[in-house]
Order: structure tokens, then sequence, then C-alpha cells
């Protein structure tokens, strides 16, 4: 698949796997079974979360629920600007509850910070933030991510549910593009 494409694989399918099924038992100590806040709600931002959010919520060996929500930040389709537009909502109410936001990478911070205020707006009991990936920008914010799967180098990544132009999410490793790839489309 994308034969050529792909300069460099910076985690295989196995770490990627290996590293979820850890962030699962982390995330279970965290919250007890039976709580009166009911079954942990995990919240996955769309799309780039998807496969990490069904690979963790099947390794998690508590009861969860799952909601998404779609956000653009507007910006190239490499960088984002912090100013945050809600494409999909949450479908359900999450006052009283505890959720966990599930992301895939967070890179200048600006896209969760907005969305850490927004959800706190609603009340929830609880709100934590679970990434796959962090870039070293990431330290510049002010939000507190509770767990982390991958800090990885100040590079472009694909695969995995992340995407350039809509491509290369389906592959189930991740890694850099080659800069062909870039060259000619004025930075889409
Ligand atoms: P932030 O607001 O933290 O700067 O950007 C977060 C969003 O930018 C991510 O959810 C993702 O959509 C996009 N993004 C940031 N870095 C990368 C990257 O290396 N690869 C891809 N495919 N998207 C990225
Ligand atoms: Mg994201
Ligand atoms: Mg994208």
């Amino acid at each position: 698949m994308y034969e050529g494409d792909i300069a460099s694989v910076l985690l295989t399918e196995d770490e990627i796997q290996a590293r979820v099924k850890e962030l699962a038992v982390e995330i279970a100590s965290r919250y007890p079974v039976g709580s009166p806040q009911g079954d942990l709600l995990l919240v996955g931002v769309l799309k780039g979360a998807i496969f990490f959010m069904t690979d963790l919520s099947r390794a998690l060996p508590i009861p969860t629920q799952m909601e998404f929500m779609a956000v653009s930040s507007y910006g190239s389709s490499t960088s984002s600007s912090g100013v945050v537009r809600i494409l999909k909502d949450l479908d359900k109410d999450i006052a009283g509850r505890n959720v966990l936001i599930v992301e895939d990478i967070i890179d200048s911070g600006l896209t969760l910070s907005w969305l850490m205020r927004n959800l706190s707006s609603r009340d929830p009991a609880s709100l934590q933030v679970v990434t796959l990936l962090r870039k070293p920008d990431a330290v510049r914010t002010d939000v507190e991510v509770s767990m982390i799967g991958f800090d990885i180098p100040n590079e472009f990544v694909v695969g995995y549910g992340l995407d350039y132009a809509e491509r290369y999410r389906d592959l189930p490793y991740i890694g850099t593009l080659d800069p062909k790839v870039y060259e000619g489309d004025g930075g889409m």
C-alpha cells in the first residue's frame, strides 16, 4: 500500500499495540468499577483517534461507553491555529460523568486546550486526557495530559488514524511521509 510514500516507520504495529495495552492497564487503575458516576465515558476526537479509540476500548478491562466529537481547527493541513469549530458535537450530556478524552496527537496543544475548556464547561465529574502521540512543542501548552503513548520528534507523521489530505489513515503503523508527497501541492 502507498508504495514509496512512507519515508520511515516510526512506530510499528506491534509497538503501538503493546503500548495501547499498557495504557489500558494504567487507565483501568484510575477508574474503579461501580463508581456512582457510572461507566467511564471515552470521548474520541474524530477522525484521527478512531483506531486508538477502538483498540483502547477493547483493551480496557472495565466497562466504557463511547462518544465522538469532530472539531476543525483553522490553519493549514499540517498545523493548527487554535481557532476551533465544532463539526460534530457529542450526542449525550456529560454532566456528572467521568470523561476521558482520547486524542491522536498533541502538537501545539491548541486544539486540546480549547476542547478541555469546552468540555469542562459541561460539568463532568472528572476530565482527563489520553493521547497516543505527543510532539515537543506540546510542552508549551497549559493543558495537563494525564497519559501519553509516545513522545515523538517534531516530524509530520501519518498512519493509525492520522492523515495527510485524508490519506494514509488506514496504515496499521505510524510513519513519516516522503517529501515528494508534499511537493507540488502548495502545502495542502
Ligand atoms: P495541535 O492543535 O495540538 O497543534 O494539533 C492537533 C491536531 O493537528 C491533531 O489532532 C492532528 O489533526 C493535527 N496534527 C498535528 N501533528 C500532526 C502530524 O504529525 N500528523 C498528522 N497527520 N496530523 C497532525
Ligand atoms: Mg486530534
Ligand atoms: Mg488531519
